[in-house]
């Protein structure tokens, strides 16, 4: 007699807690399917859970850091500061967990080890490191882009006496500078907001810097009544208006190249965009991440904006990037330069002497041993394809996602990848992600998965995969368009260049959100082109 396969345990299970998994996991519920989440940590929040370092802070505007898939929400929280500090997002995604119930269908704690495609039952077997096995129909990566940290590989961190911690899995329990000599390794955006802060508690601070990073002021300030008032009134448009944007942001692009500009109309758009703060700076010329004329224009005010906020013209001179503009992402910052004007701060420049190892009592670079009771690696992420491969992911005839990305990504619109089928990632790689505004890039795709599902399981073809065609089409086009941009022409986690080994490839989507988002809804709208649906 036949026996009848077990059906699986869920309909899908989301793999992530944070923004992307929180909403992943209330849009299958909506539509009446089960659904579980595993998350690693202890709590919701992915990235934010993780980021505690001091100064942590988001780098968009929080009023558009956040959900706008429920007005009710929208309108109901009040953000306090332009860009809310790691704190306060983590509450945000508290406050979404529970109003919307969510707890109940997330286990916390379970780091998921293996997913394998079952094809004989058409469903995910997922493994946690626990030793939990569950499955599903649909396996759903929430896994984040930025939620690998670099491990610190320095010789001797082990015999290492004082404490030593990397931003990104920075402890519950509150840290302490005080009375410290500290050392902080890496100069990126989690460098440049956690500086000032360590630096105003610390006995001494110094900072080993590789490269120098372009920083811009947040010019963060609480946000008052009556300005959150006017927000309030005009979210809807404001969301809707960002949709039709290359970044998916509030801020306006200039549509205008430098060239066609004079240059006085040039350094009042340079300005007027320093003075804004935030990463509306992006927007100061239509071309310039496309074109290195545009780019040193841009470059070049920014530089003399180091010069003019740093005293001593030798710190300000290694402070000073001599790269492209933007090919890594700008930092934002309060009082990042003018910290290296006190005399409780050194910067050593390790771009012509390494790091080469942790001592007891330090650290030695090539040139020199330096003393100190504290470290904190600011060194970053494996970005992107990091959390997912670090996943045993293994699809149709047991081949696996390490074996299949091993030259790099390769995705269908960053949401689904060929030979894994039933298998969606959220903002993979080669999706905008990043280079959006982070949490509609999050909703756009959670609800583009949340659609084809429904559309595959109303259609009674539960099972979808990405065609070979459709994968090598989209990868060609990403290609073509990262080529078009100065993206490859930075050592930025952008491409993979912080990792030692990764493939060297432009990871997010460069053309832009609209865009994409136009392609993804043309996709849906032709029965899922690209895509070979079947029966189970
Ligand atoms: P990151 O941008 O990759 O910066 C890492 C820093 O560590 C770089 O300065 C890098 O130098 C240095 N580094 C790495 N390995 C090193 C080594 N072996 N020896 C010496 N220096 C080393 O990482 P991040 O600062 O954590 O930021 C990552 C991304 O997270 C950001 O780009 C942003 O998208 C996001 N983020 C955003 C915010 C925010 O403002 N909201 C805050 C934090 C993070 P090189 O430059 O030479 O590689």
């Amino acid at each position: 007699m036949l026996r009848a396969t077990p059906a699986p345990d869920f309909d899908a299970i989301v793999v992530g807690a944070g923004f992307a998994g929180l909403y992943m996991l209330h849009r299958l519920r909506s539509m009446g399917l089960s659904a579980r989440v595993l998350e690693q940590g202890g709590g919701v929040g992915g990235t934010w859970y993780w980021n505690r370092y001091p100064g942590a802070r988001c780098d968009l505007d929080s009023v558009e850091y956040s959900y706008q898939f429920s007005d009710d929400l929208q309108q109901e929280w009040r953000w306090s500061e332009r860009f809310a500090a790691q704190p306060e997002i983590l509450r945000y995604l508290e406050h979404v967990a529970d109003r919307f119930d969510l707890r109940r269908d997330i286990r916390f704690g379970k780091t998921v080890t293996e997913a394998a495609f079952d094809e004989a039952a058409g469903c995910w077997r997922i493994a946690t490191a626990d030793g939990a096995r569950l499955s599903a129909t649909y396996c759903i990566m929430a896994t984040g882009c930025l939620s690998v940290p670099n491990r610190p590989a320095f010789d001797g961190l082990d015999r290492f006496q004082g404490e030593w911690y990397h931003t990104g899995a920075w402890p519950h329990e509150a840290v302490s500078f005080a009375g410290k000599r500290v050392g902080i390794v890496g100069t990126g955006s989690s460098a440049v907001q956690a500086i000032p802060v360590i630096a105003a508690e610390a006995r001494h601070l110094t900072v080993f810097q590789r490269q120098a990073s372009y920083s811009i002021p947040a010019r963060n300030a609480p946000l008052g009544d009556a300005e959150y008032a006017a927000i309030r009134a005009r979210y809807g448009e404001m969301r809707r208006r960002a949709r039709e944007t290359p970044s998916g942001c509030w801020w306006s692009a200039n549509l205008v190249a430098a060239a066609e500009m004079s240059a006085e109309e040039r350094e009042r758009e340079l300005e007027a965009r320093w003075q804004t703060g935030g990463l509306c700076f992006y927007g100061v010329f239509k071309d310039v991440l496309v074109n290195p004329e545009a780019n040193e224009i841009a470059a070049e005010f920014l530089r003399s904006k180091i010069r003019a906020q740093v005293l001593d013209p030798e710190v300000a001179a290694l402070l000073t990037p001599r790269s492209v503009v933007g090919c890594k992402r700008i930092c934002l910052d309060t009082d990042y330069f003018a910290t290296f004007n006190r005399p409780d701060v050194t910067l050593v420049d390790i771009s012509d002497a390494p790091i080469e190892e942790i001592t007891r009592t330090g650290l030695r670079t090539r040139r020199d041993h330096y003393e100190l009771d504290t470290m904190v690696f600011a060194i970053g992420f494996d970005a992107m394809t990091g959390p997912l491969l670090r996943i045993d992911i293994r699809g149709r005839g047991g081949r696996t996602l390490q074996a299949k990305w091993a030259d790099g990504p390769r995705t269908y619109l960053g949401l689904a990848v060929e030979g894994f089928p039933n298998l969606f990632t959220i903002t993979g790689p080669t999706s905008p992600s990043v280079l959006a505004s982070m949490v509609p890039a999050i909703e756009q795709h959670a609800e583009w998965v949340a659609d084809c599902i429904a559309h595959a399981r109303a259609s009674a073809r539960p099972r979808i995969e990405a065609t070979r065609a459709a994968e090598a089409a989209w990868i060609a086009h990403h290609e073509e368009a990262a080529g078009g941009t100065l993206f490859p022409a930075c050592n930025s986690w952008y491409v993979g260049a912080n990792v030692d080994g990764k493939p060297r490839r432009v990871m997010p989507y460069t053309a832009g959100f609209a865009a994409y988002v136009e392609k993804c809804d043309a996709v849906a709208a032709s029965d899922y082109e690209g895509f070979s649906l079947s029966a189970a």
